[in-house]
Parts: structure tokens; C-alpha cells; sequence
């Protein structure tokens, strides 16, 4: 199969003839029809988190099941599926105690020793994030994807595995947004849309969008955003206080730099929530002062939008179809995966909203 491999950070994915292994009893065979390019994607790429090379990246997907191995009773061939890189085990703590998004049990991956799942000629593939989804087929852990209804756009799908359950995650799970209550949104790129998206739908009263782009307020506003702000503007954070009247109940950050999560921080209201999504450089660090602390803020990290995605998904799904998310702005551009290298330099640029990798 077609796929696009990294074989070195900071160098263009090639697309090389990848090997995908049969179904083992727990696993589930994909076809791929769409996939986004996520921000984190770029981090492996550019080498800023480390991973297992080569590697095929690629974790916001859906696509039809094609085959399924012989315990699998989740899914079924044909049906269309969204991947999420949340595989859980469902025996350790975090899975039992429903925090599946905590789970890194090793038991979605195949045993030391057994054959890979990818491999290039006789050398193994590392499988990213359990998906590695820029690849025409993808060979998950059937607790790796759900099956939604097939009326779906599956473009639009496929942000729901990664960018949409992030932010919306963040709001229906992470904190739990009151209505009435106020949500201030740093950074408005896929995931924090749809934590504005979906503090529409949790009935939030002010919610204020920050992004230094435009074009990417403008589509806050149109997707639920009372209000929005030139996130580079000196006084940002005063102003998201003044029009809050001592600032937000709930900040979202949604870029992943330092000073973004300060602002989010800064735009609190006294006993007010930070949740940070976004994937700082993994040298830094986030805090609140002595006076913070003293005013009842939280900071809380935000993983996944803290999922459970086989129920997640599918009302995300729901939402969708009756028109109360809206993720057909969120698409900028449909390529194919020969132009994968091509999507991340607009990422580079920060620009783009989505790009998403489409099969014929
Ligand atoms: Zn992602
Ligand atoms: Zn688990």
C-alpha cells in the first residue's frame, strides 16, 4: 500500500510501498478515505517530540472497514469508522475507573517478538500514535476506532478523531461549562474551534475567541464566539476581563506556546479554570503565581479533551448531522497524500485552519 514515511526529522515524508500485516484476533483492518494534518503531527516531523524510525505519521482519520480479526465484535467489514489515538485496554486503573484517555497499556500494540504490523521490504515500520493514518490502510487495535453513521461526510469525520474531540472534549469533559458561563478560547486553528463550537452548544454566555489571524476570528465568531480579540494586541487579556467583569470561568488554550498558556492564566476570574491543550516543546512549563493561587485558579492539562470516545464520537457525530457543529468551514484544503509535505508547510505558516488528505 501507499503510505507516507518519515525516515529522518526535519526532512519531506516520502511515499513509499508500505506492507500491512493480516487482522491478529483483536485487530481491525482500514481503509482510509480522509485524513487531517494535525499540529501534533508536526511536532514528530520537525523533530521537537522524539519517535521510532521510520515512521508513518497520521492520527485524525476515518475510513471503511475492511477486515476485522477473529474476536472482534465492536465493528464490522464495511462499516465506516473514525480512529482515535486514545486505544485503551479496558482492565488497567485509568480504563476502569473510566479515564480510558489515561490508558497506556501495552496490550493495543502487538507483544515484543510478534511480527509488526507495517513494514518497508524486511524492516519494521514504527506505527505512530497506535494509527499512522497517511498510509492507504490502516491496521488498528479494534479500542483504537468506533463505527459512526454512514451518512457522515468522511472528511469531515476524520477531524472529529483528533481536533474536534480535543476541543470539544475540553469543554463537555475537562471542565464542565455551566450555562451562562464564560469561555475564553486561546488560539483558534481545528481544536479551538471546536471548544468554541462547543461551548455554543453547553449554552456558555460569553465566549471570547483570541487568535492573531483575522480570518480565523472571523470564523470563531461565525461558529459561536460572542466576541473576539487580536490575540497579539497588548492588552488582550485586560480586555477579555473588562468585557467579562473580572474575567472568564473557563480559559482554553489551544496553540501550545508559553505565552498563550500565560494568557490563559492571566484571563481567569477568581476561582476560574485553565485547561492547557495545546503540546508545549517539551522543555517547558506552565505555572500560576502566589496571588493566582491565592484567588482559587486552576490550571489543569487537558489530554485527548479527556475522552471516551466510543461514546464521544458518535455524538459528535450527531451534533454534526443536525447542524449544531459545524466543521465544513474548518476545512481549508483537500489535497492528495502526495502533497502531505506541502500541508505542512502551511501549517508552518500557521495559517491554515485544516488541511485534510483525501484517497481517491
Ligand atoms: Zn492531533
Ligand atoms: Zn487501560
Amino acid at each position: 500500500m501507499k503510505a507516507a514515511v518519515l525516515f529522518e526529522p526535519k526532512q519531506p515524508l516520502t511515499i513509499e510501498d508500505v506492507t500491512v500485516s493480516n487482522p491478529a484476533p483483536h485487530e481491525v483492518l482500514i481503509r482510509t478515505v480522509a485524513v487531517g494534518v494535525c499540529r501534533s503531527d508536526l511536532h514528530f516531523v520537525d523533530g521537537i517530540y522524539p519517535h521510532a524510525l521510520p515512521t508513518i505519521p497520521g492520527h485524525e482519520a476515518a475510513g471503511v472497514v475492511e477486515a476485522v480479526g477473529s474476536e472482534v465484535r465492536t465493528v464490522k467489514v464495511g462499516d465506516h469508522v473514525v480512529t482515535c489515538l486514545s486505544a485503551f485496554c479496558g482492565q488497567c486503573e485509568f480504563c476502569v475507573t473510566g479515564r480510558m484517555f489515561l490508558c497506556i497499556d501495552a496490550g493495543v500494540r502487538r507483544p515484543k517478538g510478534a511480527p509488526p504490523r507495517l513494514t518497508l521490504g524486511d524492516q519494521p515500520v514504527a506505527q505512530m500514535l497506535n494509527l499512522s493514518a497517511y498510509a492507504e490502510m490502516m491496521l488498528v487495535h479494534e479500542h483504537a476506532c468506533v463505527a459512526i453513521d454512514r451518512d457522515m461526510p468522511m472528511d469531515r469525520a476524520a477531524l472529529i478523531g483528533c481536533a474536534v474531540t480535543t476541543g470539544a472534549g475540553a469543554v463537555f469533559n475537562t471542565t464542565d461549562v455551566t450555562p451562562g458561563e464564560t469561555v475564553c478560547v486561546v488560539g483558534c486553528g481545528g481544536i479551538g474551534l471546536a471548544a468554541v463550537n462547543a461551548a455554543r452548544i453547553a449554552g456558555a454566555g460569553k465566549i471570547i475567541a483570541l487568535d492573531p489571524v483575522p480570518e480565523k476570528r472571523a470564523l470563531a465568531e461565525k461558529l459561536g464566539a460572542t466576541h473576539s480579540i487580536d490575540a497579539l494586541s497588548p492588552t488582550a487579556a485586560d480586555e477579555v476581563v473588562e468585557i467579562t467583569k473580572g474575567g472568564v470561568h473557563h480559559a482554553i488554550e489551544a496553540v501550545g506556546r508559553p505565552q498563550s498558556a500565560a494568557t490563559a492564566v492571566k484571563v481567569l476570574r477568581r476561582g476560574g479554570t485553565a485547561t492547557i491543550l495545546g503540546m508545549l516543546p517539551p522543555s517547558e512549563r506552565v505555572g500560576l503565581s502566589a496571588i493566582d493561587l491565592l484567588s482559587g485558579k486552576k490550571l489543569q492539562g487537558g489530554l485527548m479533551g479527556s475522552n471516551r470516545f466510543p461514546v464521544d464520537i458518535p455524538r459528535l457525530v450527531d451534533f454534526y448531522m443536525r447542524g449544531a457543529l459545524d466543521l465544513n468551514a474548518v476545512i481549508a484544503e483537500r489535497m492528495p497524500l502526495e502533497r502531505i509535505n506541502h500541508a505542512f508547510d502551511e501549517l508552518r505558516k500557521g495559517d491554515a485552519t485544516r488541511s485534510v488528505i483525501t484517497f481517491g
